[in-house]
């Protein structure tokens, strides 16, 4: 409801680059050289408005690794190609409490593991990609869903996705008991490894500022004006997202930030604002929970400056 001008957000974004672009607390992810070794002092805020219009500072056009964001794009082409009811059968849409790489998120529910927003739940989302089977055909539905929801491609980050194989023990094990229960619908592996692939893909601000922007246009892409879902399918994915869209401290989030976001422990976050933008910053250095630190304080600052928050009746 709130009258809010193109010159009022330009000058909040700005304000909170020229605020937090020396900041230095957190640091890089360390699993892997990868994300370890991306300069820290990266930072960028791109948000795209309905009508098409994108306000960006900084490095909103650097690629870097989409990580848990990818659990999103690739929940949305499973509501594409099943609806919103599978999803909530086949997966569920709870929030875990827990932290992204939980085991337990398995065990939490009897029958489903919870939300497609955590690495459980996002392996099965991985499995119900159609066509099932087949592997390269169900990479391509996931990089072109996501193309669509960005407005252009991403690109496969060689070196990541080498790096986070390597090392997905965890998660390994994640899909093999996700077969003992019967919760996975394709092979194991080959779904961990698209899950693996698509954390491993190179995604700007801008790109992510898009995909926020196209989940709060009801569906439709506002810089390629095509309808990529169904409207119907919007508040259920903003609801996914605001459940648990920071894992362990998403209340936390939604109460000083007042926007449903995601993060991923590249540095990435995107948010959503039902009928008015998306949002992204970046920047890779991490709290403790694997959050972009400057990030949220960006989002947080533009939020607050402006006066808006999804609860607010305004
Ligand atoms: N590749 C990471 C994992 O699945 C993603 C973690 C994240 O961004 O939260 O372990």
């Amino acid at each position: 409801n709130k009258k809010i001008s193109v010159s009022q957000i330009q000058e909040a974004a700005q304000e909170a680059y020229e605020l937090y672009k020396n900041n230095t607390d957190g640091k890089n992810a360390d699993y892997i050289p990868y994300l370890a070794n991306i300069n820290k002092n990266l930072f960028g805020i791109s948000i795209c408005l309905l009508n098409g219009k994108m306000i960006q500072f900084g490095d909103y056009d650097y690629k870097f690794g989409i990580e848990s964001v990818s659990k999103v794009h690739t929940a949305i082409l499973v509501l594409r190609q099943y609806g919103a009811h599978k999803l909530l059968e086949m997966i569920g849409a709870d929030a875990t409490g827990l932290p992204f790489n939980s085991i337990f998120a398995i065990l939490l529910e009897n029958d489903h593991p919870s939300t497609p927003l955590v690495n459980a739940g996002a392996i099965v989302a991985c499995s119900m990609v159609q066509p099932q089977g087949n592997s390269d055909e169900k990479w391509n539905a996931i990089v072109s869903n996501i193309t669509d929801l960005s407005g252009s491609a991403p690109q496969l980050i060689d070196e990541l996705y080498k790096s986070e194989s390597d090392t997905n023990f965890n998660n390994r094990s994640i899909a093999w008991l996700l077969k003992n229960y019967n919760r996975i619908y394709d092979d194991p592996t080959m779904s961990l490894d698209l899950y693996t692939r698509q954390c491993s893909l190179g995604i700007t601000a801008g790109q992510l500022s898009v995909c926020g922007a196209t989940i709060a246009n009801n569906g439709n892409n506002p810089i390629t004006k095509e309808q990529i879902f169904d409207a119907e399918l919007s508040p259920k994915i903003t609801s996914l997202i605001a459940t648990v869209g920071f894992y362990e401290h998403t209340g936390d989030w939604l109460y000083t930030s007042g926007i449903p976001a995601k993060t991923g422990v590249g540095g990435g976050i995107m948010g959503v604002l039902p009928g008015l933008f998306g949002i992204s910053a970046f920047a890779p250095p991490i709290d403790s929970a694997g959050n972009s630190v400057k990030a949220q304080l960006a989002i947080k600052h533009i939020m607050n400056k402006l006066g808006l928050n999804v609860f607010e009746s305004g």
